[in-house]
């Protein structure tokens, strides 16, 4: 579906909804001139986050260090510790090529957790675990431990596959006395407590879980994203064009998995164009300073981006929107989320009746028309930015790497709901790369962003499976 204009039917709005709509969008848009300065700037901190001295990116090595080869078999249990939910599964790795059983159980991660205390957050996955282990292999009995995938998404340093040093949360999380500590034993300990036997066999990020799920059904695939409730992706590179392994000594061309945290490109804003939406919401963060581009793209922060704009619009004098309305509902901080905006994308534009009832279920607010049309127009421009700026980051890893053609897996709430998004980054990227517009169809173009298989699952399971070959050949 090709993103809907419908810059005509603006003329008839008042005057002072008009002249925001047109700031509004000078401030969100980003033309093909601003996305190729943007990507080349990404491409020279990729390099940079790879060196000795580092940069703001951390291109953290995995010690993932192979793709599967489709005969990987065995069973694995697998933990995803997302921002939104934690999901616990066993995945059996069948003798049929590239094909695997899955059974899994979702818990919602309850809000409170995400600013508690470290002991709460482990003691409530390890319950999670005990629960699961005890239901699902109630018949089979185990001996000695079940290895696990602990896919945790978040940026780490791992000097081991089965290590991970945090070292800062992102996503909203803020738990103390986590950051700058290995996790994997603070999980272990709480296991043992309880008496569940099961040990962490690797720590994996959702983004080289997904780079590894796809790659294991799809072989184009290069590139592992995730546009969810964070956003971040993961490539392959060569030891050899890793200076900060440069000591270990590792073969040249030896496979190595990079989670980019690329959420923390340009922290130092030296180039993505900046809102005063922007600035608010990474002065309110609990991280202010942290995840720059993250905080333009991931479905945590979208939502409250349209929320800011909403609320200025109110409090400027000079804007008439929701006049002599209490909007003390729209007041409060991150009450409205992606799926709001995505539902206001998709609303029917003739009578735009989804975006009504939406503000006065949950914002007891109602709007005219042509409010209603600002609202569409702030909603689509946020949205179509997000999916701009995603471009410049897949652009960025398959110019560094010289990937085109590819396939990009890519995972995650933004990516599979938000309409529209997939056929605005691939316009972004069309643009970036010079493709000729000889289609609108993304399955003619060299790069294609496709949906990634479960990567927190099936690529963690598939990781455990590569690390567990890798030992027992003797390797690092
Ligand atoms: C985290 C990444 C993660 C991404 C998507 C970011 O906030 O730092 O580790 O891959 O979210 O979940
Ligand atoms: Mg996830």
């Amino acid at each position: 579906r090709k993103p809907p204009s419908r810059k005509g039917s603006m003329a008839d709005l008042p005057k002072d909804l008009l002249a925001e709509i047109k700031s509004l969008e000078e401030a969100f848009t980003i033309d093909t001139a601003k996305l190729k300065a943007i990507t080349k700037h990404f491409v020279s901190e990729l390099e940079k986050g790879l060196s000795v001295e580092g940069g703001s990116i951390p291109m953290n090595p995995t010690w993932v260090m192979d793709f599967p080869d489709g005969h990987e078999t065995g069973t694995y249990l697998a933990l995803d510790m997302g921002g939104t939910n934690l999901r616990v599964c066993e995945i059996t790795l069948t003798n049929n090529k590239s094909e695997f059983d899955i059974v899994q159980s979702k818990y919602r991660m309850p809000e409170e957790l995400k600013t508690g205390d470290s002991d709460e957050l482990w003691e409530y996955i390890a319950d999670c675990l005990q629960q699961f282990v005890e239901t699902q292999q109630s018949e089979k009995p185990t001996q000695g431990k079940i290895p696990l995938g602990f896919t945790f998404s978040y940026p780490a340093t791992q000097n081991y596959i089965d290590e991970g040093i945090l070292q800062r949360w992102t996503k909203g999380f803020d738990i103390d006395g986590v950051e700058g500590q290995n996790v994997v034993p603070m999980l272990e300990a709480a296991l043992q407590r309880r008496g569940v036997p099961i040990v962490v066999s690797a720590l994996i990020n959702d983004t080289t879980g997904t780079l590894i799920a796809s790659a294991y059904t799809d072989p184009k695939m290069k590139i592992g994203c995730i546009f969810g409730t964070g956003c971040n992706a993961a490539y392959m590179e060569n030891c050899g064009s890793i200076p900060k392994l440069a000591h270990m000594n590792l073969p040249a061309d030896m496979p190595m998995a990079i989670n980019c945290e690329w959420g923390a490109f340009d922290n130092e804003h030296k180039i993505l164009p900046r809102t005063k939406y922007d600035i608010i919401i990474d002065k309110e963060s609990p991280r202010p300073g942290q995840q720059a581009f993250e905080k333009c793209i991931a479905g945590l922060y979208l939502g409250e981006i349209f929320r800011l704009i909403m609320v200025d619009l109110h409090d400027n004098k000079d804007v008439h929107i929701f006049e002599g309305q209490d909007i003390k509902a729209l007041r409060k901080p991150y009450t409205l989320d992606a799926s709001f905006l995505s539902a206001i994308e998709d609303d029917p534009f003739e009578n735009l009746q989804e975006t009504s009832d939406l503000f006065k279920d949950k914002l007891h607010l109602s709007c005219t028309r042509p409010e209603l049309e600002l609202i569409r127009r702030a909603a689509e421009l946020i949205g179509t930015r997000a999916a701009r700026l995603s471009a410049c980051g897949v652009a960025a890893i398959c110019t560094k790497k010289n990937l085109q053609p590819c396939h990009v897996g890519a995972d995650g709430s933004v990516f599979n709901k938000y309409p529209h998004f997939k056929a605005r980054g691939a316009q972004a990227l069309r643009e970036i790369l010079d493709w000729p517009a000889k289609s609108n169809s993304a399955a003619e173009d060299p790069i294609e962003v496709l949906a990634a298989e479960d990567g927190s699952g099936v690529g963690a399971a598939l990781i455990a499976a590569l690390t567990h070959k890798r030992f027992s050949k003797g390797n690092i």
